[in-house]
Formats: C-alpha cells, structure tokens, sequence
C-alpha cells in the first residue's frame, strides 16, 4: 500500500518549531517511502482564523523547501487542499449520520450549557464522571424535535457516542490503547451551529477520502482518537495507522509553546538562522539517526528518515544546539551562496546591499564569525560608516611610545596600496614589516585595527581594508596619526 500521509495545520497562529517537526516528519516519511505528502488546510473555524497565518504556512513551506504533491486545480497550481471549500462534503456525511441515528441535533442554547457547566463545578469531584454535555438532546422525542426545526431554532450536530463498551485502537509509538466508551467527552460537535464542520469531522472525513495511511501528528491530539475511531466506524470505515509524536521541550523543561520568547519560523527566519539549519535541528528533535550523526541535509534525511528511530521520549529543542547547527551551515556555504543569504539583511540594516563583489568580500570576512546572519549588519558596519575618532589610549598598545605609533602607521598607511591579491602574499608584506620594526605582527597592526574600524575585535583587517577600499583606509589611518600628534 503506497504510503499517503498529510500535514493538516488550521491557520490561527504562526508555523512554530512543533508544528514544522510535525510537517517535516510527514513530509520526509512520504520521499523517503516513495509515497505522498498532502497538505491541508484546516480552515473551518472561521472565528480563529488568522488570514496572515495561512500566508505563514505558504511562507514556510517555500522558505523551507518543502512541497505538496497534490490538491485541487487552483489556475494551474496544485492544491493545497482547502477544508472551506469541501464543506457540501461534509454535510453530506453528516446527513448519513444522522439518517442512521448515529448523530443528532442539538437545539440547546449557549445559556443552558453555561448552565450545565456551572452546575458541574459546584458538584466538582464528587461526579468526575458527569462531565460535559448530558445528551439532552439525544433523547428528544420526535414531536419535540419537530417544534424546534418548524420555529427555526438553531442548532448543532452532535456524534452519539455509544454508551457501552470501549474503543481500541494502535499507535506506532505507544502500543494499543484502550479506553471506555463512558470516559469520552459525552457527544462531541460535528457541525457548528453556522454549518461548518469541526475540527473532529472534517479531519477524519478528509483522511478517510484523502486516502491518508498514516497520521503523524503531536500528542496533544492524542485525547481525540478514540473518539475519531467511533466516528470512523459511525461511517463504516477503518482508521489509518497512529503515530503520535512527544512533546516538543525547551531545555529548561517547560513545553516550547509554553516558553517566553519566540518558536515561530518566521522569527527564526529573521533572527537570521538558514532554512537547512533549522530543518536539521528539528530533525533532531525526537529522531536520530544512530546516536552520533547530526549533520543531515535534507536529501539525506529523506532517505534515511526512519518512523522506527523516532524517540518515545520528549524532544528537546536547544536553541544553543541551534546557533551550533547554524554556524556549521553558514560555514559550509560558498561566498556566492553567503552573499545571497546576506543581502537581505544588509538591506534591512539600511547598509549597501547591491554590489555583489562586495556581498562576496563581506562573505569572506564574516563566513567564520558569526552564528548567524543578523550579527553580519553589526560587523562590517565600520566598513561603510566610519566610526567614531578613536582616543589616544586606544590608539596607543601598551608599552608603546606614540612617536613609534605614529612611525608603525605611517609606514603601514604607505604598504597599504601595495596589498591585494592573495591574502597569504598580503600577510609576508606585513609580517616582513613588523620584524623590520621588531614588533609581533599583531601589535603592529592594532592601532591599525582600532583605526579602521572602530575596535580592537574586528573581521581580519587586511581583508576589510581590500572590501572598503585602500584609500578609504588610508583616510582613516590619517585620522589617526593627527589625533596622536594632537600635543
Ligand atoms: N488542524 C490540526 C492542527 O492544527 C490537525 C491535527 C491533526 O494532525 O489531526 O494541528
Ligand atoms: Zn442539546
């Protein structure tokens, strides 16, 4: 049986490091398998919907570099699919249900519920078992019922939940699972009184046509299944197969979601972190390969994703893990892939961001520094922005006279022209110099440093010199000797 497994997200909030685990694995299982991955959207409660959201999903998708296979004809692209436009489908549904007697209207009002409830909670533990909707209108007798549909009284459908036995079903991670038909939440909502299916009713009427064989998908839906299974023997179809995934952590053990700061991808994405980074991290959470390996691409992980290595135990997702994957990624990149992942943020720091040699030279400079791509801005700044006139004492190393000072930046100011070409015959030049001199090379150059650009940490100098131009250094190197020879 080929493979078929979906990504159902409902846009009401931003993609997050949970939900892309989840579209990742999904999607990984389906190449790996030779199989399809379906995407689906779960837009059918119309009063938490976030139109950005569902923008955020198409953004992430592409941002990632992950694709559906297949949806409905949309002017020449495929899919995805929509669950707002298939609601006939899931009324028709509904009428066999009903027509069945395995689900019913329910004519109750907002305030007889609200009742209900109250009159649970001051009955509190006593009855933990009397919770939820008492089935008032399961029982309804026909005339009754009759009264309210000829007086147009709105109303819901709800699934009648058998009041005997129990519902079993499989899950991949956590074996079969058991519970009592007397435990589950008492006549879930089918269809909402504005004639939109939930949740519950169109996810399992959409696997069931969509063809799904595997739902992958957090624990948190865990509570849910023996309640679609019923729903999916009401129907007389047999559910897919189970694999309910851990709980995502933070490192502090708190539930990501749960955690102050920011999970969305489109933060990360901003922050400055690469699309194979994270991917790669993500993949980590919850499955390894064997143990030790941690740098996969995402080729790799499609061929060596394996539902049998998923942990059993909570993932924990490490956001120092995370500038360690990010490092290794920017380091792998070549200066043209690097300058194209750095534009966009020099942009956004009002920096140049045009020039591509440029772009490659800042490439060059940043490539084995940064963690990610946001700290580039803040780096080479100095390089298009002269810094602030540097004092004295940091212009003066120690032990040194500023009449040597003022010597050892001279005959640099006058080297510079000189240097280019390959940085290692750029290196001898200045290495011959601080022995001419007697100095170590790095003390000859730190006043330099602290001319150029602003710092005494700074990208590898001569490299910056060649990005920002000689002559633009010599200036500065200026600056700084009149500020030395200032009495
Ligand atoms: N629409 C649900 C969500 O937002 C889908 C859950 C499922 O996979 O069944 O995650
Ligand atoms: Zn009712």
């Amino acid at each position: 049986m080929a493979v078929r497994v979906r990504y159902p997200p409902s846009p009401t909030g931003f993609q997050h490091i949970g939900s892309v685990r989840t579209a990742l694995y999904n999607y990984l299982y389906s190449r790996g398998q030779g199989g399809t991955f379906v995407l689906r959207i779960e837009d059918t409660d119309r009063k938490r919907f976030v139109p950005e959201a569902l923008q955020d999903i198409y953004d992430t998708f592409a941002w990632l570099g992950f694709h559906w296979d297949e949806g409905p004809d949309k002017g020449g692209a495929k899919g995805p699919y929509l669950q707002s436009e298939r609601l006939a489908i899931y009324t028709s549904y509904v009428d066999e249900l009903l027509a069945r007697g395995q689900a019913y209207r329910c004519y109750c009002t907002a305030e007889r519920l609200e009742g209900l409830r109250k009159e649970q909670e001051s009955a509190g533990a006593a009855n933990p078992s009397a919770q939820g909707y008492d089935r008032h209108c399961r029982w309804l007798p026909e005339s009754e019922r009759q009264e309210q549909e000829s007086a147009g009284t709105p109303s819901v459908i709800r699934l009648a939940i058998p009041l005997e036995g129990s519902t079993s079903f499989v899950d991949m991670l956590l074996g079969e699972i058991t519970v009592e038909n007397k435990s589950i939440s008492p006549d879930p909502v089918l269809i909402k009184s504005d004639g939109f299916p939930t949740y519950h009713m169109a996810n399992v009427v959409d696997d069931h046509l969509m063809e799904i064989t595997h739902i992958m998908r957090g624990q948190e839906w865990l509570p849910s299944v023996p309640m679609h299974v019923i729903l999916y023997h009401a129907l007389g179809w047999s559910p897919p197969a189970y694999c309910h995934l851990p709980m995502v952590m933070g490192k502090d053990g708190h539930k990501l979601s749960k955690r102050l700061g920011s999970t969305s991808i489109r933060d990360f994405r901003a922050q400055g972190y690469l699309p194979d980074a994270l991917l790669n991290c993500i993949a980590m959470v919850g499955w390894s390969y064997d143990g030790s390996r941690e740098l996969f691409t995402l080729k790799e992980l499609e061929e060596l994703f394996d539902i049998g290595k998923l942990n059993k135990a909570p993932g924990v997702f490490d956001y120092q893990k995370l500038d360690w994957f990010n490092g290794m990624y920017i380091r792998a990149k070549s200066r043209e892939e690097l300058a194209d992942l750095i534009a966009p943020f020099m942009k956004e720091a009002g920096l140049p961001s045009d020039d591509r040699s440029m772009l490659q030279g800042i490439a060059g400079l940043v490539q084995e520094r940064v963690k990610t791509l946001s700290e580039v801005p803040g780096m080479v700044r100095f390089i298009f922005e002269e810094p602030l006139a540097p004092t004295r004492d940091d212009l003066l190393p120690r032990k040194s006279d500023p009449e040597k000072t003022v010597d050892a930046l001279r005959r640099l100011q006058a080297l510079l022209p000189e240097l280019g070409g390959s940085p290692v015959a750029s290196e001898a030049r200045l290495r011959a110099l601080a022995e001419q001199l007697g100095m170590k090379l790095g003390d000859l150059l730190m006043p330099l440093r602290v001319a150029v650009t602003g710092s005494k940490v700074s990208p590898p100098l001569v490299e910056s010199i060649l990005v920002m131009g000689v002559d633009e250094a010599r200036r500065r190197a200026a600056r700084a000797i009149a500020i030395l020879e200032q009495r």
